[in-house]
């Protein structure tokens, strides 16, 4: 017990004693081409060691090793020996195989292992190893942020080696939670060239690449080669490295090439360094010496993985006593402060060349800052930085450059527009004197495209297609016409009635549609007329002549039947023969039909109403013959002023099942096109019919000419047709349309454009400037609006329906409905001023409905009245044994 409380005195006095050793020696391992991180090494020793800031009472001393990658056997050999010198702390390998070599040794012997190199390994808790170059899945946060701030959808990687995969994994991941499109390519043994060039042929725009940092030049180069490094590719290299290439070649292209920098221009160190720098370089024989920003990534890592060490070895020393003995591979013996060691460097956070330096508990650098990068006529320029603090916004890219990526500016651009000679949309502009540029063309889309220009504020030279066609697809896969220009960047976008096709948007993009539109028949106007022997019918719909029928049997029979029970409708003829009781009643059927059908041929008759029933059936009747009778003579009027003309067709059935009229279209366009695809029975007989005759024409313009010429229809865009109706007043449009479609602004693939231009068409849209221009170059300009009144007149006239006359009908109804109920009230008023003796109302009633519709002589049994008392009470009602008998015109009843 009393020896281990003087060993633990001991031990305690040689901890508060015992200073670091005054030489401490830390080993690098180097490949033949790492020169200049090997000098960035050696002068951040010589900075610790000069400054004093940090260990001054020991002075760090390199030992270099010189290993081959792959080498396992001399690496280890190469390693042993360094910690057999009484190496404490390991820097490199720069990447390969035998970088997990020397970390097993490492990890074995507990010696730190520091790395300064993009690896794909994760870090565990209990290697003895840190690395200061940012772990694969935060630089792949990165590069998610900044394509999605490019707003790139569809996008293409180029990878090199497996390590490449690896890497790229991450973003991968992270890519699978957006709707993005990416194609992945290896360069393997091929030239890069070959890669481009299919990239190219899939129309893809936006590429990155993850090459070595040696091959960046050459790969640009490939790309450049193959006309991959035009405005409208993007690139982003993920390589930290991009400022250490000589991008002369590319700067002026307007190619946007971004990448990430971790090496932080700002700190002064960097600057100071440089003299230093210079001065080692020449000691050493290294005249190329880099400019400091131009510092290799790896570079800067191992200059502030020096410090790194240097501090955490100061630490320990605070808090306990080092010794650095020789380790030897063979014993077992670790280091029995590497772990400490470790321990110390992870909580360290300071200010290096590449920013910030802190660690998380696996050893990776957490909240690091990458610069973004990118190319500009002025060279390599920073345009925002990225950073891995979870705190703050990860992407902050200045406003111009983040507009100027993200497609939200045509500004000061010069767009090649390539269009077709077709009126109203472009047309030569007549003038006396010569026109040059864009001041040749007018029309529909120069206007468009001047408002366009004028919102998106980009200029435009107008250019027409060299082979006049709008675009089809040939046979060897190449497209012609508009679509072809643009596709081979003749121009940068194609403007005219270009229909939107889904086989054109394969190739090209377009913009949404400033113009709907669908195909129909351009026909010469028939001047046959139509002759109809019941022609006098037409002013009322055959429902309405229905109606008016059913209106004259309805009112006849109410007539009668009121007539009958209407107790003033029934007269004696002869008042004077006292001995005749008869009573006589002038609406019988046959008079009420004639009566009626009188009025309505506006005629009359001597029958006349007496009861205000029947009087007023009679009124409301001349009133709704007055309403139909003036409709009818004034709707004959205008169908016989009317000329018909008879169309031989009518719609595209009509087309499709004769063959004594010829019909074409287009020969090269969406017209044909959709002839040519279409699976509607009718449509595909009319394909046969045009393929068969070869009745294509070249242009609108020759169509129409044949469609003058007469026997012949010119299947055309109803826009174009709406417009030569305008003109043309022998031209008309037959039926409706076969489809419908739209006019789109057609641009190449991926197109910054596109969005730009789409989103200003739809303002156009609704600000109604659209309408306007269609207004002024379809009917103001160019003869507009000269068959207007042809159109106007040729208007058919239609007959009535029950919908212009239902009204008359209904009133009539609420006229016989009134009449009907005075012919009760008069029936019920006589009823009960009659009835006598033990009569009861009732029966009253019910014996003078009988004697109403009575149609054939019958007794009456019951009390016999005086004719006095009848006439006295002028009732016919309530006789015995009534007679009655039927004269032409009257009932007689006769006692
Ligand atoms: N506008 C059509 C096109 O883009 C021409 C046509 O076929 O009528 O092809």
């Amino acid at each position: 017990m009393l020896i281990f409380i003087i060993q633990l005195i001991v031990h305690q006095f040689i901890t508060c004693v015992t200073p670091l050793p005054p030489i401490i020696r830390i080993g690098g391992l180097f490949g033949a081409n790492d020169t200049e991180q090997e000098l960035a090494f050696h002068l951040a020793i010589d900075r610790i060691n000069s400054d004093r800031n940090i260990l001054q009472s020991s002075t760090l001393v390199p030992e270099i090793q010189r290993i081959t990658d792959g080498d396992s056997f001399h690496t280890n050999k190469k390693v042993c020996s360094l910690l057999a010198n009484g190496a404490i702390a390991l820097f490199g390998p720069l990447g390969g195989q035998t970088a997990l070599h020397v970390q097993s040794i490492c990890d074995a012997l507990e010696i730190p292992h520091i790395e300064c190199h993009s690896n794909s390994r994760d870090m565990m808790s209990d290697h003895i190893s840190i690395n200061l170059y940012p772990k694969p899945s935060s630089l792949s946060r990165a590069y998610v942020d900044l394509v999605k701030a490019w707003g790139w959808k569809v996008f293409a990687i180029v990878y090199e080696d497996n390590h490449g995969i690896v890497r790229i994994q991450d973003f991968l991941k992270e890519a699978q939670q957006y709707d993005w499109t990416i194609k992945l390519y290896q360069f393997s043994d091929r030239p890069y060239r070959d890669i481009f060039w299919e990239i190219k042929m899939t129309k893809v725009f936006h590429v990155i690449i993850d090459v070595n940092r040696l091959n960046i030049f050459t790969v640009l180069k490939h790309a450049q080669q193959v006309g991959m490094m035009t405005e409208f590719q993007s690139y982003l290299i993920t390589s930290l490295d991009l400022q250490t290439i000589n991008l002369e070649d590319f700067k002026f292209a307007k190619t946007k090439i971004t990448s990430f920098r971790l090496v932080d221009s700002t700190n002064p160190e960097l600057y100071s360094l440089m003299t230093d720098w210079t001065q080692l370089a020449s000691k050493r024989g290294l005249n190329n010496a880099s400019k400091p920003t131009n510092l290799l990534t790896e570079s800067a890592l191992l200059y502030d993985s020096v410090k790194l060490l240097a501090t955490a070895l100061q630490d320990l020393d605070q808090s306990q006593s080092i010794t650095m003995p020789s380790i030897s591979c063979q014993s077992d013996n670790q280091w029995q402060f590497g772990t400490s060691l470790m321990n110390y460097m992870r909580p360290i956070t300071f200010r290096g060349l590449t920013g910030l330096v802190d660690f998380d508990q696996f050893g990776h650098r957490s909240s690091f800052t990458l610069d973004v990068m990118t190319i500009s006529d002025d060279g390599l320029q920073k345009i925002g930085y990225w950073s891995g603090s979870q705190t703050l916004q990860p992407l902050n890219i200045s406003d111009e450059w983040r507009d100027n990526f993200s497609y939200m500016s045509l500004a000061n651009q010069t767009l090649i527009v390539t269009t077709i000679i077709n009126p109203p949309y472009c047309m030569l502009r007549e003038s006396s004197k010569t026109k040059y540029g864009n001041d040749r063309f007018e029309g529909y889309i120069v206007d468009l495209i001047d408002e366009l220009s004028k919102l998106l504020g980009f200029k435009y030279k107008f250019k027409t297609v060299d082979d006049n066609k709008y675009g089809a697809k040939n046979e060897t896969g190449f497209w012609n016409g508009l679509i072809g220009e643009v596709l081979n960047g003749k121009a940068d976008i194609a403007v005219v009635d270009l229909t939107i096709t889904s086989k054109r948007a394969e190739a090209v993009d377009f913009t949404l549609p400033f113009m709907n539109t669908g195909i129909s028949i351009l026909f010469k106007k028939p001047t046959t007329k139509v002759t109809t022997l019941f022609s006098f019918l037409s002013p009322f719909s055959n429902i309405v002549w229905v109606y008016v029928l059913a209106a004259y049997v309805g009112v006849s029979s109410v007539l009668f039947i009121v007539g009958r029970l209407s107790p003033y409708e029934w007269d004696n003829p002869h008042p004077c023969r006292n001995e005749d009781f008869v009573l006589e009643n002038n609406f019988s059927l046959t008079n009420s039909f004639f009566f009626t059908i009188g009025s309505l041929m506006q005629q009359g008759s001597d029958l006349t109403p007496k009861a205000m029933s029947t009087r007023a059936i009679a009124a409301i009747w001349y009133f709704f013959t007055l309403i139909m009778i003036s409709s009818y003579t004034a709707n004959l009027a205008a169908f016989l002023t009317v000329e018909k003309v008879i169309s031989p067709i009518e719609s595209a059935a009509d087309l499709a099942s004769q063959s004594s009229i010829e019909y074409g279209c287009l020969a090269s366009g969406s017209t044909r096109a959709f002839f040519q695809e279409s699976n509607i029975s009718t449509f595909k007989k009319m394909w046969e019919f045009m393929k068969n005759r070869d009745v294509f024409v070249d242009s609108n313009d020759i169509g129409k000419q044949r469609v003058e010429k007469g026997n012949y229809a010119y299947l055309m865009e109803s826009a174009s047709i709406e417009y030569s109706v305008e003109r043309d007043c022998n031209l008309t449009q037959v039926g409706g349309l076969l489809d419908t479609k739209g006019y789109g602004i057609a641009t190449r693939k991926n197109s910054k454009y596109r969005g730009l231009l789409s989103q200003s068409i739809l303002k156009l849209q609704e600000t109604g400037r659209l309408l306007m221009l269609k207004e002024k170059w379809w009917k103001q300009k160019k003869g507009g609006g000269k068959c207007t009144d042809d159109n106007k007149k040729s208007s058919s006239v239609t007959a009535l329906k029950i919908d212009n006359v239902g009204g008359v009908f209904v009133v009539l109804l609420g006229g016989l409905s009134l009449a009907f109920f005075v012919a009760i009230c008069e029936f019920m008023w006589r009823s009960r001023k009659s009835t006598a003796g033990c009569e009861t109302m009732c029966e009253e009633m019910i014996n003078d409905l009988k004697f109403s519709f009575a149609c054939q002589s019958k007794s009456k049994p019951g009390k016999r009245k005086s004719y006095e008392d009848n006439v006295n009470n002028s009732s016919y009602n309530t006789l015995s044994q009534p007679q009655v008998i039927r004269g032409q015109f009257t009932n007689k009843l006769d006692y």
